[in-house]
């Protein structure tokens, strides 16, 4: 990179004392406090100079290790036809997320989400022959969610940065190739990044195709929860964790039987006047699933999470149900709802598996003030489909060896995935093959959140002084503050210019009428690695040195900080 000296007192630049009230997380605080972006609307945001900087500095990380692994860069529009998106069925699956609009003659348009289709269609026109295969495109490119909670600043923006590629394979074994060149890059990335990342498995219900994994950074901030395993190494993200439970023999329960249970709303008081623990008790919660009642099944202790619910039932909706939707139907007694002659019948039963064949609960009799017992899984009911969509809580069951799970929370800031044929069937996407005759093309899809990473960071490092860039990213490799008398401001200028044209990238904190205290403390907040301050010792030709992330502090002659910081910066 072209070094540079930049003057704080010439720069679009200025930090705030408070951060904003709204700022929930540390790294929106920070880099609104700091001056790197500032919100325009909900969730959209401008990038500063000092932010755009190290948006820049990450994307060319992502863009030196995309050409690496063979990418070429390209860069389709944002603002995209719907054609595409209504042959894949996408334009109406997306609901709400996507930014829907209309040109002055009534076509309809769309803000890109992501670009599946596009990419589809533009391989479709310009790859005709096998010989032209395996072929991986990306582009770095701003993206449109209408996200229904942007929040968070830049983590979860409504406007974003986003690197996506899309690898085109002929076999299966290319299509695993490209994706596991994608998993060692976005391991270099995010290390180059000095991102503590974990890659866990994914769900891949929505898109379709085989394998999926996503880069996660823990972080408190994080709306991600992921599980690993201690014992084996497993790590999946939450809404892929799936227990598996063995039938047993639905005979030798006695049989079902009714009891009054009157003033026993709760699953509390109800184990309590039987008295069976909560997680005897199968509890029955009432939703609609592209407007048809279901019912989800799981034990009176443990709770639905609805985010998972939803991932492995997309594109399909899942709503709550409401007062209007029990109008109409007796038959739905609120509160004492069973699975026991309504399953399949009444309603869609989706059970987990912990409700497997075999097992016997408690649960609501379908009648006003009663709970039936003994109503066994397999013989007094069936599940239409068994499916683990609750909450996961520490201690359950590692999937793959049966060790109690830790969980910790994410930023999710990479997917990668192998989407198979779904897009290439859509749109019939063949190329001619070896023996002359056509074959469907397999595809993969890989993106990582640039904007979202610089928030990860943030998160990641920062520390209760400030932001605390690691070096690749940092805005500048040294900042230097003069502390304000003239012969500190001459020696601060002389020092940047000599380190500039050494090749170093510099911040002087040259402002005029700005204490010395807070010009530390911005020097701070800002978070360059290296602070250098032209204070007491200036006259004699000497700075002192900070380290930002460790504090350490020395005093040095001017003339040995070229040699100096060309050692930090190695
Ligand atoms: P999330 O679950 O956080 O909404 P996603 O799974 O919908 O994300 P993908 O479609 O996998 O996101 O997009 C690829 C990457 O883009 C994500 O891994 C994430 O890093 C980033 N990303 C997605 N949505 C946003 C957003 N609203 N703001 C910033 N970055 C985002
Ligand atoms: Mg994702």
């Amino acid at each position: 990179m072209a070094a540079s000296v930049s003057y704080l007192s010439s720069i679009l630049f200025k930090t705030l004392r408070e951060a904003p009230a709204d700022a929930e997380t540390r790294s929106h605080r920070l880099l609104v406090r700091a001056g790197y972006v500032r919100r325009s609307a909900a969730g959209i945001w401008s990038w500063l100079p000092l932010g755009k900087r190290v948006l820049d500095n990450v994307a060319r990380i992502v863009r030196e290790e995309m050409d690496a692994i063979g990418g070429q860069e390209v860069l389709l529009p944002a603002l995209l036809p719907r054609e595409p998106y209504d042959v894949t069925g996408r334009y109406t699956e997306y609901g709400n997320l996507l930014f829907r609009l209309t040109d002055r003659r009534g076509g309809g348009y769309l803000l890109g989400p992501t670009h599946e289709e596009i990419f589809t269609q533009l391989v479709k026109d310009q790859v005709t022959s096998y010989r032209d295969l395996p072929v991986t495109l990306y582009q770095i490119q701003t993206k449109y969610r209408d996200e229904a909670r942007p929040r968070s600043g830049v983590l979860r923006g409504r406007e974003f940065l986003m690197k996506d590629s899309y690898s085109f394979a002929l076999t299966d074994e290319e299509l695993a190739a490209a994706y596991g060149r994608h998993r060692e890059a976005y391991i270099r990335i995010f290390t180059r990044l000095g991102l503590d990342h974990r890659i866990v498995s994914a769900v891949s219900g929505a898109m379709g195709g085989s394998a999926s994994e996503e880069f996660l950074a823990p972080a408190a901030a994080g709306e991600d929860t992921f599980a690993h395993c201690p014992a084996c190494g497993y790590a999946a993200n939450t809404e892929a964790v799936a227990v598996s439970v063995p039938a047993a023999d639905p005979a030798g329960h006695p049989p079902l039987e009714e009891v009054a249970t009157p003033d026993t709303p709760t699953i509390e008081t109800l184990a309590a006047r039987l008295g069976v623990p909560a997680s005897a008790t199968l509890k029955n919660l009432l939703v609609k699933v592209d407007g048809e009642i279901t019912a989800v099944g799981v034990p009176g202790d443990r709770e639905v999470d609805l985010g998972k619910l939803a991932e492995h039932l997309a594109p399909a909706t899942v709503e709550v149900v409401t007062a209007e939707d029990f109008a109409g139907r007796p038959d739905l007694v609120r509160g004492y709802v069973g699975p026991q002659g309504m399953a399949g019948e009444a309603f869609r039963y989706l059970a987990d598996p912990r409700v497997a064949p075999g097992t016997a609960w408690v649960t609501g009799a379908n009648k006003p003030g009663a709970h039936a017992r003994y109503v066994v899984a397999g013989r007094d009911f069936e599940a239409d489909r068994y499916l683990d969509v609750v909450v996961a809580e520490p201690g359950d069951p590692c999937p793959a060896c049966g060790a109690g799970l830790n969980l910790d929370r994410a930023i999710e800031i990479g997917h990668i995935f192998q989407l198979g044929r779904k897009y290439a069937d859509a749109f019939g996407l063949d190329v001619l093959g070896r023996d002359g005759r056509p074959v469907r093309v397999t595809m993969g899809c890989y993106g990582i959140g640039v904007s979202r990473a610089v928030a990860a960071l943030a998160e990641q490092t920062a520390d209760e002084r400030g932001l605390c860039w690691p070096r690749e990213v940092a805005p500048a490799d040294v900042h230097i503050v003069a502390a304000g008398r003239a012969v500190q401001t001459e020696l601060a200028r002389d020092l940047g210019e000599r380190l500039g044209a050494a090749g170093i990238r510099v911040l002087v904190d040259d402002r005029a009428g700005v204490s010395p205290g807070v010009k530390f403390a911005d020097a701070e907040l800002i978070g360059v690695p290296t602070i250098l301050i032209a204070g007491r010792g200036a006259p004699e030709g000497r700075v002192e040195l900070q380290d930002r992330r460790t504090g350490v502090r020395f005093e040095l002659p001017v003339d040995d900080v070229p040699t100096r910081l060309r050692k930090e910066i190695r």
